[in-house]
């Protein structure tokens, strides 16, 4: 889809207070920063790449005296269309500001920029023995900006939380081109409220994220994998509670309904029993000798609950056989179906069993191949819907069987999102999980930071 050029002077004012070679606006560099993790496509007036915090306040400052929308992006991995330029003007790209600034053994942080890749991070902290937990599955692509914008999680965060739980100190760019330095690198800190946190999770629509504190941890120097199938979904999300109440908190504990375990199978013939209802995937990590022990209790817990095929692995080569199942399922099902359309929802870890089951309704109901498959532990699950999106009769189907996936998680308390963010896929259903006064109170907040509405604009609130 093409977008004409905005027909303002912003461009050409923009291009003057720039250094040379940082707007681009041929038709070939806007196409390519029209899209991002999912089928979303918008092409912006142009694109500017940011080198430094300084370009990116001369990008708000004429920005916002222009009224031009400005969409910050990243790898542009996002599954929910956030740095998609939906209303066009400028795709604002962060990727050139990729410096570690600094690891600090001493107080356990790093800073850096926003552009930095989550992988490069984990390589840089390594030597020091320390890593950056949030790993979402993107890492090896996505930036620290798009994960703090988003949010992120990964599979550590049963043990680790996301990423909020790392950011202690951000420096932002607002509209109008003014630089927020928010929080610090101490641990401790309540002076004031914590804009910090606002600005995590806020998915671009507040500022521009231009530097971050993070807190880094120890490495742990062992993990090992347990996995296992089990015949019933309820008794695969108790034996996940009783190894969790048995003094064990797994670093990742992961789950393969029936239909997972059925189109990994179909693709990869690894000999998985098609007829088991659950596969559970458990990863802890510690000293040696404790991810021994807790490696063998949680496989005990697994066979005494009645598990088959229990299998544990301690070497690299080893767990990587085994994550190999939970890897494909999402490439397998691009076998089934040339798009999907993978959810994010999260419900209390206790209906995850009631969960799995109603979206096995919803997929007999709309006549759809939906595999659940995600982190049981946290609760967080991405039912994935197998589709052919130039099919408009089959696209109802999919967004009638994805409206009851959400009508469903918030029934049995969650969520919409997870991990993944409303951008623009999920803002239409933000009424059935939010109160209106608070969804109005979310808005006068964006109002405070982004008076005139620039920043990645239509993105998170309803229309
Ligand atoms: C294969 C695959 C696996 C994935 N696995 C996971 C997973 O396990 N967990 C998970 O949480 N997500 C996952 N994702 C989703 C995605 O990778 C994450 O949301 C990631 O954090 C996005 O980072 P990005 O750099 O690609 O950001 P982008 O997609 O470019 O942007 C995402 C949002 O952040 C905003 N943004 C980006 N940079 C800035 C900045 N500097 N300042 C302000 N706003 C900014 C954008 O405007 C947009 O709204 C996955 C995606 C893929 C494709």
């Amino acid at each position: 889809m093409d977008g004409a050029i905005n027909n303002g002077n912003w461009l050409e004012r923009l291009t003057d207070a720039l250094p040379k070679g940082r707007v681009l606006t041929s038709p070939e560099d806007r196409a390519a920063y029209a899209y991002d993790g999912t089928w979303g496509e918008a092409w912006p007036d142009a694109v500017v790449l940011a080198h430094s915090t300084g370009d990116v306040v001369t990008v708000l400052r004429i920005a916002d005296e222009e009224s031009v929308p400005v969409v910050p992006r990243g790898a542009a991995s996002g599954l929910s269309g956030g740095s998609v330029p939906e209303q066009g003007g400028i795709a604002l790209s962060l990727t050139p500001m990729r410096k570690i600034i600094e690891i600090s053994p001493e107080d356990l942080v790093a800073v850096v920029q926003p552009g930095v890749v989550n992988l490069d991070l984990q390589k840089a902290a390594e030597p020091y023995g320390l890593f950056f937990p949030p790993d979402p599955a993107s890492l090896d692509v996505s930036t620290i900006g798009g994960n703090i914008a988003e949010n992120a999680g990964g599979p550590r965060c049963l043990k680790y939380g996301v990423t909020s739980d790392y950011v202690l100190g951000l420096e932002v760019v607002i509209p109008g081109g003014e630089i927020l330095r928010l929080g610090g690198r101490s641990i401790k800190n309540v002076t004031g409220y914590d804009l910090v946190h606002l600005f995590v999770g806020s998915e671009g629509t507040l500022g521009v994220i231009t530097e971050a504190i993070l807190k880094l941890l120890p490495k742990p120097p062992a993990r090992a994998t347990v996995s296992a199938f089990f015949d019933d979904l309820d008794v695969a999300a108790e034996t996940v509670v009783k190894v969790v109440t048995s003094g064990i908190l797994p670093l990742t504990t992961e789950l393969l309904d029936r239909v997972s375990i059925g189109v990994v199978e179909d693709f990869l013939h690894l000999g998985l029993p098609r007829d088991a209802e659950a596969m559970l995937l458990i990863a802890v990590n510690g000293e040696l000798e404790s991810v021994r022990r807790q490696a063998s209790e949680v496989a005990g817990v697994c066979r005494r609950q009645g598990a088959t095929g229990v299998d544990l692995a301690d070497t690299p080569e080893e767990e990587e056989r085994l994550w190999k199942a939970r890897r494909s399922v999402s490439p397998a099902l691009g076998r089934l179906r040339p798009h999907k359309l993978g959810e994010d929802i999260a419900v209390p870890r206790s209906k995850v069993p009631e969960m799995v089951r109603r979206v096995q309704e919803i997929s007999e109901k709309w006549g759809l191949v939906i595999p659940v498959y995600g982190h049981i532990g946290d609760g967080n699950l991405h039912p994935t819907l197998a589709c052919d999106r130039r099919d408009p009769k089959e696209m109802e189907r999919v967004l009638g069987a994805a409206e009851d996936i959400f009508k469903a998680a918030i029934d049995l308390g969650g969520t919409l999102s997870g991990e993944h963010g409303i951008g623009m896929l999920k803002r239409d259903y933000m009424p059935l999980a939010l109160p209106e006064n608070v969804i109005a109170r979310m808005k006068a907040i964006k109002q405070v930071f982004d008076p005139h509405g620039i920043m990645n604009p239509g993105k998170v609130f309803p229309e």
